[in-house]
């Protein structure tokens, strides 16, 4: 079945059919300067028809709000990840009702896999065998894992610091992986002047419309996994700002087109030390941060490719956004991991990091449904949690075992 829909200009409004444009809207783009934020990032708008669908059918209402037909898609699994409650660690923020979304558990290890599915299934339609992309790392090991199971070629512009896991993985997978001197945005203004010139779909994030569409399939799933209801909030760490963005989308859309009567509060994470977005939230002007450094890689960015329609869906959510230092951040790993077994990234687990201001600086009653976002797993850098972790010396008798043990649960105190 075919699917319709059109791109409309974030900026302009301008509608383009699907044939027109394949990036920005070529009016807007003209504003595109280095160390900006993207100007003319398109968005994919669905027709009043789709209304005609089965509402409480999960499969068909993702589908009927995916912007590719089913034959395209690629066949690896990616998504339908495990959504549940996180009691032991609600208990120990006093919380009574939070939720995580472990994204971590796709196949590559995070959301990213969400964006670079529906953008090799694209490539599959519109029959490109090359795929390039500019990534802190995720969003380039994705691309390797889907390229890899559909048999498609990868180029990936990489920032050299990247970890060594996640340029593991995208080796692993096949991929032709170049190493940029630099950071991520400068390996993002590589890959964009290589697709310039040279064949190959560009799957830089927000730069392809469907990056954002892609990403927006976690929404959705948070919306059925939920029961169809809207949770109160859900707490979003945030770099480029398109995994933000994707999630409002996927409430937008359902509110678009009748199907749920408001949208959940979007509380977006930043690294104290890679803030571009939440200083344009505090202040409302844009300014780059010139030295993007955080533990949390994946959200380091100088110039956020969508800091605008992130901007954008924290004002029409009546959210904010929240910074975390990294030594909170690395706290936050451990107590998520000794609390709910999730082994979050760094990026992941800014969104406990933040849970203590979440009262004062969103507002957020302690009564409240609340959805962390796990975007990514922890053993794709486990250096920085390695580094705080003492490795027990080994024991040779079972008097000793039994000695440490029972040192060992005293320092641990009571573990309700
Ligand atoms: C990419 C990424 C983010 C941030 O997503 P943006 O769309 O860049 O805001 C957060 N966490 C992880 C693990 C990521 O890989
Ligand atoms: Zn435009």
């Amino acid at each position: 079945m075919k699917t319709l829909f059109q791109y409309r200009c974030s900026e302009c409004n301008h509608p383009y059919e699907r044939a027109e444009v394949r990036y920005l809207c070529p009016v807007c783009a003209n504003k595109n300067k280095p160390n900006e934020p993207l100007h003319g990032v398109l968005e994919v708008v669905f027709p009043a028809s789709i209304n005609k669908i089965d509402t409480r059918n999960f499969r068909e209402l993702i589908a009927a709000f995916t912007p590719l037909e089913t034959e395209y898609y690629p066949k690896l699994p990616v998504g339908n990840t495990p959504f549940h409650p996180a009691k032991r660690l609600g208990n120990y923020f006093e919380y009574a009702n939070l939720w995580i979304k472990n994204d971590g558990l796709n196949p590559s290890g995070s959301l990213k896999d969400r964006a670079s599915w529906l953008l090799v299934g694209e490539a599959n339609r519109l029959g490109i065998d090359t795929i390039v992309a500019a990534s802190t790392g995720n969003a380039a090991s994705a691309l390797a894992a889907v390229a890899a199971a559909e048999g498609k070629r990868a180029i990936i512009f990489v920032p050299e610091s990247a970890p060594r896991g996640k340029l593991l993985q995208m080796l692993l997978c096949g991929a032709q992986v170049i190493p940029v001197q630099g950071t991520y945005d400068d390996a993002f203004a590589i890959s964009l002047a290589y697709t310039n010139s040279y064949p190959g779909l560009n799957r830089n994030t927000a730069y392809h419309p469907l990056t954002i569409e892609g990403k927006k399939t976690a929404g959705l799933e948070i919306y059925f996994q939920n029961q169809c209801r809207i949770p109160d909030a859900i707490v979003i760490p945030v770099g480029d700002g398109v995994i933000l963005r994707g999630i409002y989308k996927a409430f937008a859309d359902l509110l678009l087109h009748g199907i749920i009567d408001h949208l959940p509060r979007l509380i977006g994470i930043q690294a104290e030390g890679s803030a571009a977005i939440h200083r344009f939230v505090v202040s409302g002007k844009y300014t780059s941060v010139e030295h993007p450094h955080t533990v949390a890689d994946s959200i380091a960015v100088s110039t956020p490719s969508n800091a605008f329609l992130a901007y954008d869906a924290i004002q029409k959510t009546n959210g904010c956004t929240i910074v975390v230092s990294d030594e909170e951040i690395l706290s936050a790993q451990a107590i998520l991991a000794s609390h709910s077994g999730v082994f979050a990234e760094p990026a992941a687990a800014t969104t406990v990091a933040a849970i203590p201001y979440l009262s004062k600086q969103a507002n957020l009653d302690k009564s409240t449904q609340i959805v962390l976002l796990i975007t990514g797993h922890g053993l794709k850098d486990p250096a920085p949690a390695l580094a705080r972790i003492t490795v027990p010396a080994a024991v040779k008798t079972l008097d000793e075992a039994v000695a440490r043990i029972v040192t060992d649960t005293e320092s641990r105190g009571n573990r309700s």
